[in-house]
Parts: structure tokens; sequence; C-alpha cells
């Protein structure tokens, strides 16, 4: 199991679904991060602060195209200290993770899952 590499693949294709939030970190935006909560409507994220739309993609999601890892192009996350839970909780089970092509799963990881899950919880 390697580290993240800010691949940003679980961002784009969560980041413009419906992410999990709670009550409890919606009301700390609202009062610590009004530049977060401003894209929430009715518990519910990520909306147009101007128009309530949904939005397709998450609005925090940055590309950086010289990273310091050596890469071409990596995603930084705008709010990653605020984040939502969804994202706070990601990545948590191998195959979804080999749905998504996560880059942190390696070939080894595959011929033993149950070793590759205990891998991934010591890494949470
Ligand atoms: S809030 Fe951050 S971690 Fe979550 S989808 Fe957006 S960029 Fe990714
Ligand atoms: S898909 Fe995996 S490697 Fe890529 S940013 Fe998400 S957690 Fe990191």
């Amino acid at each position: 199991m390697k580290d993240c590499n800010q691949c940003g693949k679980c961002c784009l294709k969560y980041g413009g679904q419906n992410l999990a939030t709670n009550d409890e970190e919606i009301a700390l935006w609202e009062i610590f991060n009004p530049e977060i909560y401003r894209y929430v409507r009715n518990g519910k994220i990520w909306h147009d602060p101007d128009t309530g739309a949904k939005l397709h993609k998450c609005p925090f999601l940055r590309l950086q195209t010289k990273s310091v890892t050596g890469s071409a192009t990596q995603y930084l996350c705008d709010i990653y200290l605020n984040r939502p839970e969804d994202c706070r909780l990601y990545p948590s089970e191998i195959g979804e993770m080999v749905r998504d092509e996560c880059e942190m799963i390696e070939a080894i990881d595959l011929l033993d899952i149950s070793k590759a899950q205990h891998s991934l919880e010591k890494h949470s």
C-alpha cells in the first residue's frame, strides 16, 4: 500500500456527488468557515452560492501542475483541514479503491485483500 499521491481521482469522481456531511460540521463551518458554508444548501453539499444550483464538481479541488513529488500534476484540497466527513473517511475499503483505480493500491495488495485492508486501516 503506497501513500496517497494526490492523483485526484477520488475527488474528481465523488466531489460533485452527494458527499456526506453532518449537522455538527455544517454548524462549525457556519461559525468558523463561511467560505465553505456558502456552498451548503439545506444540509447538502456542494451548491452554487449565488444560484443554489447543485455543482457537478467540488469547488475546493485545485489542480497544481508542478508538484513536489515529481508527478506532472497533483490535486490539492483548498479546505483540507476542514473537509467534509466523506472526504476524511476515504479511502476505507480496498474494493472501493480498486473500483476507483486509487493509486495507493499496489499489485501485491490484490494478492491478499484481507492483508491489504489491514494495512489500509493502519495507514488511516
Ligand atoms: S472537499 Fe477536498 S477532499 Fe473533498 S472532494 Fe473537495 S477537494 Fe476533494
Ligand atoms: S484516488 Fe487514492 S491516490 Fe488518488 S487522491 Fe484519492 S486517495 Fe489519493
